[in-house]
């Protein structure tokens, strides 16, 4: 990879950290799989360590460093796993900024530590069973009590659900409002909350070590403190927040597509049929030409889009582009990948049949595909 945003002082950095996860990520990372889980002290050593939220100001504890840091934080724990790489790079670089854009110098300096070190692990909850894309249609709500507010509803597939200790939850604090969306605001539920307790953990078809599950408010009692930024802004607050989540998706799906097509080249190289080397068919070799095509395809909108948003350019069109191109892009690469794996590739022993089942989820979380051209529609004046 030749990125000409990464400078000596990224590469010094993604060195350190490939050592950090060569000791304590990859020699563990089957097992936790297995235990469908990653250990909390591993959250913590990656924050003692430096590497949470490193983009946040010293003067609540981070490294005041820049998005290049995140990228590679995103590309090298993906290259681990994309179990490992959703739950924290979700945190990094997904829930912790609304703290820092939207809330309170009190907020900042309540949250923003802890999230820092690994002791306070934090979610997002957008999602309910009865809504998903269509989020202005999100049926909890927020009553204001006094000095708190009411919560009750319920969120589904929330990523580090059972593990966070600050959750951003997406609720209606007037839900009569006309537009829907007008009436959205965004609280930050602490873990003992009083009325708030979690469903069962997910059972899904891959990222087995990612954390998803159920969260369900009965009567919780949330501090108007813990409101985000104003009543009714939350929605807006979502659509300015989504594109970095977005484009922290498409950088994880470009990373996966390259180590899934570095695995094929090895195995087809080493693998023997017909008294030679599989990669020796004219099949082979075009079907690694035609994913090596795509993926520096895929890899320079990436980097361009990445300067873009480092230099605070809008980048809501190019980065719906990138969010549902490279994920389509990687789950068509997984599938190659594993045909030319043969049946190795459907064992679960060979690290291809991990990653084949991780990606499709790529395509639906962080906006679907078909909301992602639904917003490049609408951003062409359709
Ligand atoms: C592992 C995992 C982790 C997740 N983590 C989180 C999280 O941390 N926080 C969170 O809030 N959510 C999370 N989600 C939820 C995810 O964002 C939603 O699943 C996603 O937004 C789709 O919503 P839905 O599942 O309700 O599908 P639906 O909205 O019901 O969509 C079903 C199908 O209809 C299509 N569709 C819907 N509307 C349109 C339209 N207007 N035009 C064309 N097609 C349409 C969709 O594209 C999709 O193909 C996670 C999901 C998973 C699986």
């Amino acid at each position: 990879m030749n990125n000409n945003y990464i400078q000596e002082e990224h590469r010094i950095f993604r060195s350190t950290l490939r050592k950090f996860l060569e000791k304590e990520a990859y020699p563990h990372f089957e097992q936790w799989e297995k235990d469908r889980e990653i250990p909390r002290q591993f959250w913590k050593k990656m924050g003692g360590n430096g590497f949470l939220c490193p983009w946040i100001d010293e003067s609540y504890g981070g490294l005041n460093a820049d998005f290049v840091y995140s990228v590679i934080l995103n590309e090298e724990l993906e290259k681990v796993g994309q179990g490992v790489s959703s739950g924290i790079c979700l945190h990094n670089d997904i829930v912790t900024p609304y703290f820092s854009t939207y809330g309170s110098e009190e907020q900042k300096q309540r949250w923003l530590p802890g999230c820092i070190t690994g002791d306070l692990i934090t979610a997002v909850a957008m999602t309910e069973p009865g809504a998903g894309s269509d989020l202005a249609g999100i049926r909890t709500t927020a009553v204001r009590d006094g000095d708190h507010y009411i919560l009750n509803g319920g969120k589904i597939f929330i990523t580090n659900g059972l593990h966070a200790d600050l959750i951003i939850v997406v609720c209606k604090t007037d839900p009569k409002a006309n537009p829907a969306y007008k009436g959205i605001s965004l609280l930050v539920v602490e873990r003992d909350t009083p009325g708030f307790s979690r469903g069962k953990k997910l059972d899904k078809i891959g990222m087995h070590s990612g954390d998803t599950a159920e969260l369900i408010f009965e009567d919780a009692k949330v501090p108007v403190a813990n409101l985000l930024g104003e009543e009714g802004k939350g929605f807006s607050y979502l659509m300015t927040k989504l594109q970095q989540e977005r484009l922290v998706v498409a950088i994880q799906c470009q990373t996966e597509a390259e180590e899934m097509l570095k695995i094929t080249m090895d195995y087809v190289k080493n693998r023997r049929a017909f008294g030679k080397s599989i990669s020796q068919f004219q099949n082979t070799q075009f079907k690694i030409a035609e994913m090596a095509t795509e993926i520096e395809i895929g890899r320079t909108f990436l980097d361009d889009l990445i300067v873009r948003h480092m230099e605070g350019e809008d980048i809501t069109k190019k980065v719906s582009m990138a969010k549902w191109w490279i994920s389509e892009m990687a789950k068509r690469v997984a599938a190659e990948c594993l045909q030319l794996h043969g049946g190795y590739g459907y064992m679960e022993e060979y690290e291809i049949a991990r990653r084949y089942r991780d990606i499709p989820v790529a395509s639906i979380y962080a906006g679907t595909t078909e909301i992602m051209k639904t917003i490049i529609a609408k951003q062409l004046e359709l």
